[in-house]
């Protein structure tokens, strides 16, 4: 029996595929069939519910000194007037504002690494949260941060997250991990945290309780096969500890980037998008969630991406910088009743939620 066969026996047992088979899923190309086996696990797992939060995105920062190819986000301090960089004044106005949203359950907070900010910045950024918003749960900064935290403060992860715990983090953010090969990190991100250290800051955090999102950004200068090892290095880690709570996936935007003018890429098409999506829902099959991040993959597309096994739209954002700065055409913000009518409209049942999958 080959790689392919194998496969499709495994997806109709719900039995767990292997690297070969998923490769060999990909290399098929079924569109279709991979939509409908994704789905059915989406809905072994969440049945008909589709889930969304209403949440705020505040980014403190785009002032970074890891100057990342991969990235259009990034400025120099002073280099031109992209340049912004938050005081505790200006967020406490966000989150003020941020206080008359109906039903607001969480604020997701990830920034670049500023060169000269200190960990108390970003400890006191939380603890505002917190104080003006003291119900609703912080969803905050991504592993590349808190390495950079552990190298600024002289602390280790285990203590940057303890003091982030105890300050009102509630989980962390899942982004980073791009691709988890230290070939491609040095090619899209040479400066950041490598795939070891983004692994055992997940780790270090799931032993602490505080549970987190994965991601994998996709369609740039990464193998086929380092994806499929990406999602196999995501399986393993929730095999062990169980801290996961969604998975997230990517593309690459590469206007505006280094990256894109240096390889000459351009963002790969939508057939790819939500065939990495219904593969992704394959290959992780201890993860409960897969999400559609409209703002990544525009609201249609997104919303195509509920037929692919997807289960969760995100949410309203509010505001969003870190893509929409290398081009993405999305709305920053979306309102509940427009997410609502995207899920409705595929037959599912739009479930609002809080931070943790709780129906809200
Ligand atoms: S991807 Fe993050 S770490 Fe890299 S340059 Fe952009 S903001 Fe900085």
């Amino acid at each position: 029996m080959n790689s392919l066969q194998s496969a499709r026996e495994k997806i109709s047992a719900g039995e767990r595929l292997t690297r070969d088979e998923l490769l060999a899923l990909y290399a098929e190309n079924d569109l279709l069939y991979l939509a409908e086996s994704a789905r059915r696990v989406k809905e072994s797992k969440t049945g008909r519910k589709v889930f969304y939060v209403v949440n705020r995105h505040v980014n403190l920062t785009n002032v970074c000194s890891a100057n990342c190819p991969l990235c259009a986000y990034q400025c120099r301090s002073g280099d031109d007037n992209r340049a912004f960089t938050l005081e505790l004044d200006d967020v406490e106005k966000i989150l003020t504002d941020a206080a008359n949203v109906n039903g607001l359950s969480e604020i997701h907070i990830v920034s670049s690494l500023h060169p000269t900010k200190n960990f108390s910045y970003y400890v006191d950024a939380v603890k505002l949260v917190k104080k003006i918003l003291p119900r609703v749960a912080v969803n905050a900064f991504t592993p590349v941060e808190i390495v950079n935290f552990a190298k600024i403060s002289g602390m280790s992860v285990a203590e940057v997250l303890g003091e982030l715990i105890a300050a009102g983090v509630t989980s962390l953010a899942g982004g980073g991990a791009e691709i988890l090969s230290d070939r491609v990190r040095q090619i899209i991100c040479p400066k950041k945290c490598t795939a070891d250290e983004w692994l055992e800051v997940m780790r270090t955090a799931h032993s602490l309780n505080l549970p987190t999102n994965a991601s994998m950004l996709y369609g740039h200068v990464e193998t086929i096969e380092e994806r499929v090892d990406h999602l196999l290095t995501l399986r393993q880690l929730q095999d062990e500890t169980g801290g996961f709570v969604a998975m997230m996936l990517f593309p690459f935007h590469p206007s505006n980037t280094q990256l894109g003018s240096r390889f000459n890429l351009r963002r790969v098409g939508s057939w790819e998008d939500l065939k990495m999506l219904a593969l992704t829902r394959l290959a992780l099959d201890n993860f409960v969630h897969v999400k559609a991040f409209w703002v990544m993959l525009t609201l249609p597309i997104a919303q195509l991406a509920l037929s692919f096994g997807a289960d969760d739209l995100d949410g309203t954002l509010g505001e969003e910088k870190i893509i929409h700065a290398a081009g993405a055409q999305s709305s920053p913000s979306i309102t509940r009743s427009q997410l609502e009518t995207l899920i409705a409209e595929t037959g599912y049942i739009p479930t609002e939620r809080d931070s943790f999958y709780r129906e809200v």
